[in-house]
């Protein structure tokens, strides 16, 4: 096989990265946008040892499972690259997913249907749009796929419209003022990234603007007119000076408003501030922490721990059934927006403290805390083992499992099974419409506890 060859491929699977896998002449080949049953004919575009990568030239049968997609860089960049399979399907695509992890590793457990989301498409309440000059042009867009080329894109399909919109007036603005997107290559210009965020309680909007320097020409008329905008209730600069993929700086400069927005899941009210993680997804998430805490079965008396606690939402979610709420989280401005969250919502029995939870767990265990149920929601490396032992000392009956990597998630389980918790199943909950990204929750019980 050889480079620009075209093969006939029958798709017989789907990659854990919405890729179409086929097999030829020995080589498993991953083909982007095609679909599990499909015949296409295909451009081989690289060839590793054990695999390949192709493109389709021609479908010569479609799935029924597929969906028109009106602009095909969507599935091509993977902003969305679940966007041609229809809904229901990725919500198997998704339980399945979980289903092979657990048969890899010999686990017989039952996993239950992807609770879909309520919206699923334009229901992400952020947005995170790199900004590069394109033929002498300031874009917007997303960045084709392994690589840091800018597709422009004005319609990013699962973005909160009215943040399409923001996107938009405030590239329009940039241009306007003759601000230069960010080169990074010459590692010069100016606007790397822009951040949006919308409240879906009250449309307030929050615009970031990631900057290589503090400061560039014309910054107050371009603050100006971003704050006339409408809804703005804040603009902030955030400082990366480095040559980095890592998209925030750590300095900010609010130039406008107090730096935060106020949403909403339930009944309680959240300020989020731009560094602080939020669930993206303002429809389901609410759902997903019903589900959690259902499984909690929470009593009046139990402490109860909310590790990677981000601005305070499970913890405070949970804190008025509950006799005391502890949360650790790494980010600073999180932590800030925790406690003040607890305030906002007359919370006095919910404390949050800035650390690493693989620090802070083993520091309470040593200190000889004892709790009743444990929320853990890590990034997608999961949890430690120094976490897991310490969380384990602290001998609560509940562990709830969060995760937005089942694989870790999986490995992670096996170490609380090793230390007397077991689970019945797994429920996959769908945040992320569109995309492969699957998120799970799990009950870990301790054996022999009633
Ligand atoms: N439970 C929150 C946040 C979940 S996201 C919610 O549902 O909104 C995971 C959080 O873990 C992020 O806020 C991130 O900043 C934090 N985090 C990452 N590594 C951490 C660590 N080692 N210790 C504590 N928190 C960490």
């Amino acid at each position: 096989m050889e480079k620009n060859q075209i093969v006939e491929l029958e798709i017989t699977d789907l990659s854990y990265e919405a890729m179409g896998v086929a097999h030829y002449e020995g080589l498993t080949i991953f083909v982007n946008n095609a679909l599990p049953g499909e015949i296409v004919q295909a451009k081989i575009l690289k060839i590793k040892k054990n695999f390949a990568f192709a493109k389709v030239e021609k479908f010569l049968q479609k799935s029924s499972d597929r969906m028109d997609v009106p602009l095909r860089q969507w599935v091509q960049t993977g902003l969305a690259a679940l966007a041609h399979m229809k809904y229901e399907r990725q919500l198997e695509f998704k339980k399945k997913q979980v289903v092979n992890l657990l048969e890899k590793v010999h686990l017989n457990k039952k996993v239950n249907d992807c609770l879909a989301s309520p919206e699923s498409t334009a229901y992400r309440n952020k947005a995170q749009v790199p900004v590069r000059m394109v033929n002498g042009q300031l874009e917007v867009g997303f960045f084709r796929k392994h690589s840091h080329d800018l597709v422009p894109m004005t319609d990013f399909l699962t973005t909160d419209k009215k943040i399409d919109a923001a996107v938009v007036a405030v590239r329009d603005i940039l241009r306007k003022f003759n601000v230069p997107a960010y080169d990074e290559i010459k590692h010069n210009g100016e606007v790397r990234y822009l951040e949006i965020r919308r409240s879906k309680a009250n449309g307030q909007l929050m615009i970031v603007l990631v900057c290589l320097h503090k400061s560039f020409n014309n910054l107050d008329a371009v603050v100006q007119a971003i704050k006339s905008l409408d809804n703005v209730a804040c603009v902030i600069l955030n400082h990366n000076p480095h040559k980095t993929n890592v998209i925030l700086g750590e300095k900010e400069y609010i130039l406008a408003g107090n730096g935060e927005i106020v949403d909403k899941i339930g009944d309680l009210s959240f300020k989020i501030s731009s560094q602080s993680f939020f669930q993206i997804n303002s429809l389901q998430t609410p759902r997903l922490y019903n589900l959690a805490i259902q499984k909690a079965q929470l009593t009046a008396d139990d402490v109860v721990i909310d590790a990677y606690s981000g601005i305070g939402t499970i913890g405070l979610s949970v804190a008025k059934h509950v006799k005391k709420v502890l949360g650790v989280e790494i980010v600073r401005d999180a932590v800030k927006d925790a406690k003040k969250n607890a305030i906002l919502n007359g919370i006095n029995n919910a404390e949050y403290f800035e650390g690493k939870a693989e620090e802070l767990m083993p520091q309470w265990a040593n200190e000889g805390l004892k709790t009743d149920v444990i929320f853990v929601d890590p990034p997608r490396k999961g949890l430690t083992d120094t976490f897991i032992k310490a969380a384990v000392a602290t001998s609560p009956k509940k562990i709830v499992y969060i995760s937005c990597n089942p694989a870790t998630m999986i490995r992670d389980l096996q170490v609380f099974q090793a230390a007397g918790y077991d689970f019945d199943c797994i429920d996959p909950v769908d945040m992320f419409p569109q995309t492969p990204h699957v998120e799970t929750i799990v009950l870990l019980s301790k054996l022999g506890s009633k």
